[in-house]
């Protein structure tokens, strides 16, 4: 396997980081993860916004949220991938002693990497998931991509109990959003998700944009507003949108069955409504 470090493809046996690099020591750093189809990326200006905006609001300089496209590019040639999801990681870089004030001139520590992942037709069904409910334990700037993790492995570890495969983080009675995902739900006609703008606890995920837009496509009555815990035991669908699993169905609460223990009818209409604007784009894009 290859990976990128620091400008170099390089085999993964020979990618080497500092014990001293912030990442390691303090997980200083932000990541964003990027889906593509045909080595098309999805939502892949949403991704650089995203990443200017976590690089911007940590203060790590030294790398270029556009270049995000080309060192995607070139990883997948290297690896001779189509459909994939790239990984890709900047820490604040390696200063000499361990202190929790980084150095004035430190150079960013860039590492991605890439896995191979389903092709564009794996999208004519959501994907089966099983949830559970846990407190959301993170700290208050949930929508910075920061590598520090703890707070979202927790209730995933919590979760297993339930053979959960994601947690739905709860503060103060309401749905901030899936361990690694943003969180639908479903009543009727009626699709509800959280606000990100007004709450910094939750992170602006690329295709909880994309599945609000196919869902307002398909004449779903669409609002973006808090959802309380006790709405989610009350739902007809729970979707979970990110990018490794685009959009995913709920077919398990809490280790007991939801719905009809099935991927649900609104959640596969979105997903084949996603794959289409996809396949538009593939057909733009030669
Ligand atoms: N929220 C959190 C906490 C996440 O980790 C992710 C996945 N990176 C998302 C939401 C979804 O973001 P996206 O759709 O851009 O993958």
């Amino acid at each position: 396997m290859n990976v990128w470090l620091n400008g170099h493809i390089l085999p993964l046996e020979k990618a080497h980081i500092s014990p001293l690099d912030r990442g390691f020591l303090f997980g200083d750093g932000i990541y964003e993860v990027v889906r593509f189809f045909d080595r098309t990326g999805m939502a892949m200006d949403a991704h650089m916004r995203r990443l200017e905006r976590s690089l911007q609001l940590t203060h790590i300089t030294g790398f270029n949220a556009r270049d995000l496209p080309s060192l995607c590019e070139q990883l997948l040639q290297a690896e001779n991938l189509r459909d994939a999801c790239v990984y890709l990681q900047i820490t604040r870089g390696v200063a000499a002693t361990r202190a929790h004030m980084p150095p004035e001139h430190i150079q960013p520590t860039v590492f991605a990497m890439a896995h191979a992942y389903g092709a564009l037709d794996t999208l004519t069904t959501a994907a089966p998931i099983s949830l559970s409910i846990q407190p959301d334990l993170r700290w208050h700037r949930c929508d910075i991509k920061s590598t520090s993790l703890l707070g979202s492995i927790l209730p995933m570890l919590d979760g297993r109990a339930h053979h959960a495969d994601e947690a739905i983080l709860i503060r103060d009675g309401f749905v901030s959003e899936g361990s690694s995902s943003n969180i639908f739900v479903v009543r009727g006609n009626k699709v509800a998700t959280a606000p990100i703008n007004t709450d910094p606890s939750i992170l602006h995920g690329t295709m909880r944009t994309l599945a609000i837009d196919a869902a307002k496509q398909l004449g779903f009555d669409v609002s973006i507003r808090p959802i309380e815990e006790s709405e989610l035991a009350a739902a007809d669908e729970i979707w979970v949108t990110s990018s490794g699993r685009v959009l995913a169905s709920c077919v398990s609460l809490n280790g007991n069955m939801f719905g009809t223990g099935k991927p649900a009818k609104m959640a596969c209409a979105v997903i084949n409504c996603m794959r289409l604007a996809v396949e538009n784009l593939l057909v733009k894009t030669p």
